[in-house]
């Protein structure tokens, strides 16, 4: 067995633990003389499953009881629709454009309501987080929406925007559980989870009881009202089982790890080791703005096309890929979620230096 090391920005890696575990309970889940992929998720057996994937999460992340968690299909893109439809009560709502999944949710939300753009950063290819702590926020907006981190450009938000007292939506699909969060600063915190959580084909939603209404905008598909799937516990119709399964055993997995703090504490070591050699390197070169680096996913440049081409294409040979970067960017991008090892970031980092001395 080789295993890589997998940089890839989603679907990305998985702690090898859950994989192992996952394998030996493929034939025979716990004496069920099936596989979880097989299993009625109606029955006595799935039921633990998912209640203790949610119990497990709510630890994990502190969630109060007055928010419900869902588990959802349709990738984090389906929620770009399900947040204008459930929370667009005045039609109208604010965006803070920080990248193409931001832009991508504002123009879905267009076709809803009034969307606003509340701020970007677009004039400088995404590279920064604009400053939101005082945003001219119409009053009649029923949120803000925020992409907390770009997995595209490798920016995050290290400070919420001030919204005025208006409700906080964040598409959290690059950095969930990769640090601490307040979840009661949220309105709705989202996520598909092939980032850093699981395989794809699920979506966590994190909402806030009081939001979960009947009061939808008209024509509102069954499916995407939030509030048939908080009534049916996440099973009103078939959920994405077995991915949910997957989801429960890396919670476990970051519990052990010592939960949100340990993982963030590892997650800022590991990305300390990459950025302070680039901004020590005489070829390759970050390109965010220092005080907005995503500690996820870490995009960089040798500012040649051709070195770019070339160096992916050795250190895919070396056993390290998926360093490619986004289609619309070019260049490199590391994305090294929690379960990327620190040695994999300590070797890229040895290939780095030992590709730059042979290409000085
Ligand atoms: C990957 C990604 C998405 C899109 O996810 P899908 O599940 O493919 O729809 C949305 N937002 C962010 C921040 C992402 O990283």
């Amino acid at each position: 067995m080789a295993r890589v090391y997998n940089f890839s920005a989603g679907p990305a890696v998985l702690p090898e633990e859950v994989l192992k575990e996952a394998a030996e309970e493929m034939m025979d889940y716990r004496g069920s003389g099936m596989s979880v992929m097989e299993m009625s998720h109606r029955s006595k057996t799935y039921d633990n499953i998912i209640k203790e994937a949610e119990a497990d999460l709510r630890d994990l992340l502190n969630i109060p009881d007055n928010y419900k968690v869902l588990f959802l299909q349709g990738g984090a893109s389906q929620q770009f629709a399900m947040i204008p439809m459930n929370l667009m009560k005045n039609k109208k709502a604010g965006y803070i454009v920080t990248g193409q999944w931001a832009k991508k949710a504002y123009q879905e939300a267009k076709i809803y309501g009034e969307a606003i753009e509340l701020a970007s950063s677009a004039d400088e290819t995404f590279s920064y987080i604009p400053d939101c702590s005082d945003l001219d926020i119409p009053d009649d907006v029923d949120y803000v929406y925020i992409c907390e981190n770009n997995t595209i450009y490798g920016t995050k938000f290290k400070e919420l925007p001030n919204t005025k007292g208006h409700l906080l939506i964040s598409d959290v699909s690059s950095c969930f559980l990769s640090e601490p969060m307040d979840v009661e600063k949220y309105g709705v915190i989202y996520g598909g989870v092939q980032k850093n959580i699981g395989p794809a084909g699920v979506v966590i939603a994190i909402i806030r009881e009081d939001l979960i209404t009947d009061d939808v905008l008209p024509g509102t598909p069954t499916m995407l009202k939030y509030k048939i799937h908080a009534d049916n516990e996440s099973l009103y119709n078939t959920p994405p089982a077995y991915g949910i399964y997957i989801c429960g055993k890396v919670f476990k997995w970051i519990k052990k790890q010592g939960g949100l703090a340990a993982m963030k504490e590892y997650n800022e070591k590991k990305a300390a080791i990459l950025y302070d050699f680039l901004d020590e390197s005489k070829l390759f070169k970050g390109t965010v703005r220092k005080e907005d680096r995503s500690l996820m996913n870490v995009p960089f440049i040798t500012g040649s096309d051709e070195l770019d081409a070339k160096f992916i294409k050795e250190a895919k040979e070396a056993g390290f890929e998926n360093l490619k970067g986004h289609r619309s960017v070019g260049g490199m991008r590391a994305s090294i979620y929690n379960a990327m090892p620190i040695e994999g970031v300590e070797k890229l980092v040895a290939f780095m230096k030992e590709f730059e001395a042979n290409n000085a």
